[in-house]
């Protein structure tokens, strides 16, 4: 399998590279050259099997010659391994027509771990033949940061640096971050707020000698093998509830458009998806572009869905490329046009395109609590707030006759202090944290400034020998 970039002029890459290297040369995202077909019956014939079965049989095609079978199947077991629950991403039924697939049973409790748990080891199997050490570079508000941290601590040849905004993470999100204490971790808090601390990450990417000498790398998911490996849930539920005889719609909570684009993917498989319900909060900028072609960036408004708090989607680009015929180079120019002016219009193509398969909602505030208080009163269950915006937005569709399933896609307990908000009950830490705030804690306190930050990475990282 050979990747190509949205933006047409980066060179098309193999798998193992596309994994290694985050965001094209050209400034695109790498995608397959062609997307693999799974037929009816080779759905079917995912019945039954193990999560694990599932993921290797669903991104063999992806992988190439990259691994072979029984090398992937040993990396899908030990990631898979890490998670707490035997179905690895479990269904719950809500009533007769709604589901939670719950994505958060992995070491950090949120659905990035489906992802990072394999990247790690991607990571370190690729870098193992290979006479290079990896520094990777992330500003996280949260979730990605301990997932990534948690996926990489310890592993051989890679170093990670990872900025959070001081005081502006939760104290369950923040010790998930600091209480890892292994020696190729390092956290950084910054004097600032989350878009300063992104600022200086892509300031880095861009500066091509401090970026070459650390050899930098990026874990957040403009990187195609997190994307790959978020296909495998949808194929997972889906078969589940029926696929491939009944067709299923999934409501997912968006930020980055990242998971959502796995079940996108999904249906460009073969997957019988009857639509994609893109859930935002009130940073609304995914549900203007579907719903009235208007892709314009506003200014982010902070809320109880922090992971979600994101004004410009960065995988959206992927859709665009897709629908849009894949021309590489209208794209470049309409992305250049959209980082001048932060604004650009769909083509009636990408609008009719998208309109086929993905529905979208705004939910804010109200509808959230509203969702969390519906599942815990009617289903009992108690879920988070990102959970509920996805939750919310699939109960206002207007989908009939099949399944919802909605991506459950933090535990509540990450969350707690909304959760008790809305419904009055207080979620207790999971075991595998139950200890958190006993742990000793390690983390250094930078000013926002990109001078202090560089020079922080250049005295600890490993340079290219
Ligand atoms: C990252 C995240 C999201 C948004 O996912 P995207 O792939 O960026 O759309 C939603 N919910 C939670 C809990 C997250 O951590």
């Amino acid at each position: 399998m050979r990747y190509i970039s949205t933006r047409g002029s980066a060179p098309a890459l193999d798998f193992e590279n596309v994994t290694l290297t985050g965001l094209a040369s050209d400034g695109g995202l790498y995608l397959p050259e062609a997307w693999p077909s799974f037929s009816p019956q080779e759905i079917a014939a995912l019945a039954g099997l193990s999560y694990v079965e599932t993921a290797v049989r669903v991104m063999m095609p992806f992988v190439g010659d990259a691994l072979d079978e029984d090398a992937l199947r040993e990396l899908c077991t030990q990631a898979y391994g890490r998670f707490d629950h035997d179905a690895v991403t479990p269904l719950i039924q809500l009533d007769h027509q709604h589901w939670l697939l719950e994505l958060f049973h992995g070491p950090t409790l949120a659905f990035k771990d489906v992802a990072l748990q394999l990247l790690g080891l991607l990571f370190e199997r690729f870098l193992s033949k290979r006479d290079t050490h990896i520094t990777i570079v992330g500003a996280t508000s949260g979730d990605t940061g301990s997932a990534a941290i948690d996926a990489v601590a310890g592993r051989a040849k890679v170093d990670i640096f990872m900025l959070h905004p001081e005081g502006r993470v939760s104290d369950v999100q923040r010790r998930q971050m600091t209480t890892v204490l292994a020696p190729n971790v390092h956290n950084i808090a910054i004097k600032g707020s989350f878009d300063d601390a992104q600022a200086m990450v892509k300031a880095m990417f861009a500066d091509p000698d401090f970026s070459g000498r650390f050899q930098l790398s990026a874990v957040n998911s403009i990187n195609w093998a997190r994307l790959m490996a978020q296909v495998v849930y949808y194929f997972y539920a889906a078969v589940r509830l029926g696929a491939p005889e009944r067709r299923i719609a999934f409501a997912v909570p968006t930020g980055n458009f990242g998971d959502v684009f796995a079940g996108y993917v999904a249906e460009r498989m073969g997957l019988p998806v009857e639509r994609l319900i893109v859930a935002t909060n009130v940073n609304d900028i995914l549900h203007r572009a579907l719903s009235t072609g208007d892709y314009s960036a506003g200014q982010v408004v902070p809320t109880a869905t922090p992971s979600m708090d994101i004004q410009v989607s960065s995988n959206f680009e992927r859709l665009l490329f897709d629908l849009g015929g894949r021309d590489g180079t209208a794209l470049a120019d309409a992305m250049r046009g959209f980082e001048t002016k932060r604004a650009l219009q769909l083509s009636n193509a990408q609008r009719e395109g998208a309109a086929r398969l993905f529905s979208s909602a705004r939910i804010d505030a109200e509808a959230m609590g509203h969702a969390m208080r519906w599942a815990h009163d009617r289903a009992g269950q108690v879920i988070d707030p990102h959970s509920a915006v996805g939750l919310a937005a699939a109960r206002a569709s207007d989908v009939v006759d099949v399944p919802v399933v909605t991506l459950a896609t933090a535990h509540p307990a990450k969350f707690r202090d909304a959760v008790e908000r809305a419904t009055g009950v207080r979620p207790p830490l999971p075991s595998r944290i139950a200890n958190l705030f006993e742990r000793e804690e390690r983390y250094d306190v930078l000013p926002a400034t990109l001078a202090d930050v560089t020079g922080y990475i250049a005295e600890r990282a490993t340079p290219r020998s």
